[in-house]
């Protein structure tokens, strides 16, 4: 088969090209900074975009390219790839799928699985698409060989123009990279105490995480820690969670944990239908207990 990927971070580029080299020959278009970072992905031939991308000049240059030789367009579901694939979709006539995390290919058919009902289920599906969305942080990257081939793609004017950037306040963190992480839900009650937390986290050189509605709805954490379906995935060998329920738009930020330990004072919260370790009780109570037998 034959692919052509797109995204516009060198990270969700080349855990792509990792997934999609292992079922055919993968070309790639990326924006110029990010070239560097993805040549020994093992993709064939990698365009970079020169000039400032926005939707409408990206798709423009992309439905330039000759896409009836692709089998698949695989493009990365960022802010600018998911309207890049809605332009390409309905200017070409291509089926698009949308947010999808896993892929396989299986005597000429394609197999998809993505979340459904709002996150509450999974759904498989066959399909004949020919472009597909990825949500980023799907599938890790691994270097294969380097013998990228290169070319630039001049970006035309677009009908877009910037007026002003307001930077986004950034944590001093990625949870995604972190080994151990204490998650704190709604059931912390107030940002003040997610101070009485901190304990907790020194002790097990963790980082701080959040559901929903702590980094999102009442911004007590900022976006940047959050987990879940509409926030990050990550993967740590620890995950303590607190004061969190266990809804399933939750769990699939954290599915790939490898131990989990739930503090709830619910015993008939779903998390501990998730968990490894599950303590019922208040965590304000807890917590305190923790970090008195981690620092022994
Ligand atoms: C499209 C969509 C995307 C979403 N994406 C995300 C996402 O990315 N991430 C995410 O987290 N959610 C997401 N949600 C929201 C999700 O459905 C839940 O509403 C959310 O996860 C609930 O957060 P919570 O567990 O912190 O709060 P709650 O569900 O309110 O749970 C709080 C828990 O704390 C417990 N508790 C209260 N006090 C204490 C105490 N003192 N000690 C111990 N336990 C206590 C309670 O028993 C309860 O179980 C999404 C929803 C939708 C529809």
């Amino acid at each position: 088969m034959k692919f052509l990927l797109f995204a516009d971070d060198a990270k969700s580029l080349s855990g792509l090209a990792t997934r999609f080299r292992e079922d055919g020959e993968v070309q790639a278009v990326t924006v110029e900074s990010e070239i560097e970072q993805c040549q020994n992905y093992g993709i064939k031939k990698l365009y970079g975009l020169k000039g400032k991308a926005f939707a409408d000049n990206v798709s423009l240059a992309i439905s330039g390219m000759d896409l009836q030789s692709y089998d698949l367009i695989v493009i990365s579901s960022s802010p600018l790839g998911r309207e890049v694939a809605g332009i390409l979709s309905g200017k070409l006539n291509f089926p698009c799928m949308t947010e999808v995390f896993e892929i396989s290919f299986s005597g000429g058919k394609m197999i998809t699985k993505r979340f459904f009902f709002g996150g509450k289920t999974i759904m498989q599906e066959e399909s004949s698409s020919k472009i597909i969305t990825v949500t980023p942080g799907s599938f890790d990257s691994s270097p294969g060989d380097n013998t990228a081939e290169k070319e630039t793609i001049d970006l035309g004017d677009s009908r877009v123009s910037l007026l002003e950037v307001k930077p986004k306040e950034k944590s001093s963190t990625n949870i995604e990279n972190a080994s151990i992480i204490v998650s704190v839900g709604r059931g912390i009650g107030k940002k003040e105490s997610i101070e009485s937390i901190m304990p907790l986290v020194e002790a097990t050189h963790g980082e701080l995480a959040g559901s929903r509605p702590v980094c999102l709805d009442y911004k007590w954490l900022s976006e940047e820690r959050q987990v879940g379906l509409s926030g990050k995935k990550v993967k740590p060998k620890v995950y303590i969670a607190l004061g969190i329920s266990g809804q399933i738009q939750h769990i699939a930020g954290m599915r790939g944990a490898k131990i989990v330990i739930a503090v709830n004072k619910d015993k008939d919260a779903p998390i501990f239908q998730e968990c490894d370790y599950g303590i019922v009780g208040d965590l304000f109570q807890v917590v305190p207990k923790l970090v008195e037998s981690l620092r022994k």
